[in-house]
């Protein structure tokens, strides 16, 4: 191999690159990866629920060996006020199950991991670099340019994430609309372990999911997210980009108001502040699906947008892996026909459109309309409080049926039409 030709490169060592690295270097191809951060993981973000089963097909028991944090055994979903948490929380049996088991990950940890095990399979990464234009001649696409530096191959792997400036300078991708897009704040508070399992009710390396709304985004579109991990806790908070300036806080300001909320401070208390860090998520769904292959490239993972937000739970982390593996089938295919065009190139879309990626992306498509019914972030947080409020405030005063006080509240929150109407798009977009 010449050191500055190769089968594949790959621009981004998340998981969509590290899988497709592993998977093409597995397949005895030679790979580089190019990863702007000192290491991979250095830059990623993510609220921190890895859906196991897509890396499950590649590394088998992954979770025996992988750095994760926690078994995600406990679900909770609330609707929150300044003073109050309407929450469902749900726990089952057969959420210990290996086969559909969630795990909390860090990505600075987890990352490293995947991309050392690519690298044991003979993948060559250079970190610290950042990957700067595409080589195209002819309209085909033979590499990337970082810095004074040309590097060339028969193919090229965008797995540079969300804004994926490279998918764009090509046309394959639009800038990302304000609407469609959320901005992510997280901080990660160290804790000491047992403290964790105790405050949350859950056995040692068994942890809880937790999403929220209302309080957290101020009424904007957007939440909470935490996650226990098994000495610390993922909190997040997430506002659609076209409602910042709608709240007289910033995001930043949102985060501190959730850790100081009385259903979330007494759990972060005398947490230490570990990691600190901000990253964009996309949020159209599959209306946002851009261009995935052309002559010489492929987009993986965020740079391909794949990701969905609905509400209980936020997915992209199992997106990333299998459309990284995805990719390199798509190579290992297109190295045995010696072509690397686009009409080869295409089979990576049709095995995307029969994957749980593309059919998952599709089945959710009308989510990111649902979460545009402000009565979600805004009323029903209050109507819940007020409903639970006087069922549980028992004071003497005399008691009034259920009927008396739920009907002014529902009436308050848009009446029963806007409730059912809103649960009608939420049957057929969740
Ligand atoms: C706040 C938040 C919470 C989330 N919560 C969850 C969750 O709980 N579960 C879930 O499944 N998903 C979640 N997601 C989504 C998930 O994080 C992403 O879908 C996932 O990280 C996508 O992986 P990726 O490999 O495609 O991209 P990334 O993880 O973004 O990796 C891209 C890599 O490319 C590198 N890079 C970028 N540009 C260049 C360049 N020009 N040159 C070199 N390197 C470059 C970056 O440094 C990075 O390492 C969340 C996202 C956010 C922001």
């Amino acid at each position: 191999m010449s050191d500055d030709r190769f089968d594949a490169i790959i621009v981004g060592a998340g998981l969509a690159g590290s899988t497709a690295a592993l998977t093409l270097a597995k397949a005895g191809m030679e790979v580089l990866v190019v990863e702007r951060g000192n290491w991979a993981g250095a830059k990623n973000v993510s609220g921190g629920r890895l859906y196991g089963h897509a890396l499950e097909k590649i590394i088998p028991g992954f979770a025996s060996e992988a750095p994760i944090e926690r078994k995600i055994t406990k679900e909770r979903i609330s609707l929150m006020t300044e003073t109050a948490a309407t929450t469902i929380e749900y726990n089952d049996e057969d959420m210990r199950r290996e086969e559909t088991a969630s795990y909390s990950v860090l990505r600075s940890k987890f990352d490293k991991w995947l991309a050392e095990k690519a690298e044991a399979e003979g993948a060559m990464f250079v970190t610290g670099i950042h990957a700067d234009e595409m080589i195209v001649r002819d309209g085909k696409v033979c590499g990337v340019k970082a810095g004074d530096e040309e590097m060339e191959a028969d193919v090229v792997i965008l797995a540079d994430g969300v804004n994926s400036p490279l998918a764009q300078s090509l046309g394959m991708k639009k800038e990302l609309a304000q609407d469609q897009t959320a901005v992510g704040v997280k901080e990660v508070i160290g804790l000491d372990e047992k403290v964790i399992s105790d405050r949350f009710g859950v056995a040692p390396g068994e942890g809880c999911a937790w999403m929220m709304a209302g309080f957290p985004s101020d009424g904007g579109i957007g939440g909470a997210c935490l996650y226990t991990n098994k000495d610390s806790l993922s909190l997040a908070v997430v506002l659609t980009a076209s409602e910042i300036g709608n709240s007289e806080y910033s995001v930043p300001q949102l985060l501190e108001r959730v850790k100081q909320h009385p259903t979330i401070a007494p759990l972060i208390e005398d947490g230490k502040l570990l990691e600190y860090s901000a990253h964009l998520v996309t949020e159209g769904g599959y209306n946002m699906i851009p261009t995935l292959y052309r002559d010489g490239v492929l987009l993986a993972g965020d740079a391909a947008n794949m990701v969905i937000n609905i509400a209980y739970t936020v997915r992209g982390m199992d997106f990333a892996i299998e459309s990284g593996r995805l990719a390199a089938e798509t190579i290992i295919k297109a190295k045995e026909k010696g072509d690397f065009s686009a009409s080869t190139l295409s089979s990576y879309k049709t095995m995307l459109d029969n994957s749980f990626v593309m059919r998952d992306m599709m089945h959710h498509a009308r989510a990111p309309k649902l979460m545009e019914h402000k009565e979600i972030f805004t009323k029903y947080p209050v109507m819940a409080k007020e409903v639970f409020s006087e069922m549980f405030t028992i004071d003497g005063n005399p008691r009034r049926h259920l009927m008396k006080f739920a009907m002014p509240a529902l009436k308050k929150s848009g009446g029963i039409f806007k409730l059912a109407g809103i649960g009608m798009d939420a049957l057929k977009a969740l």
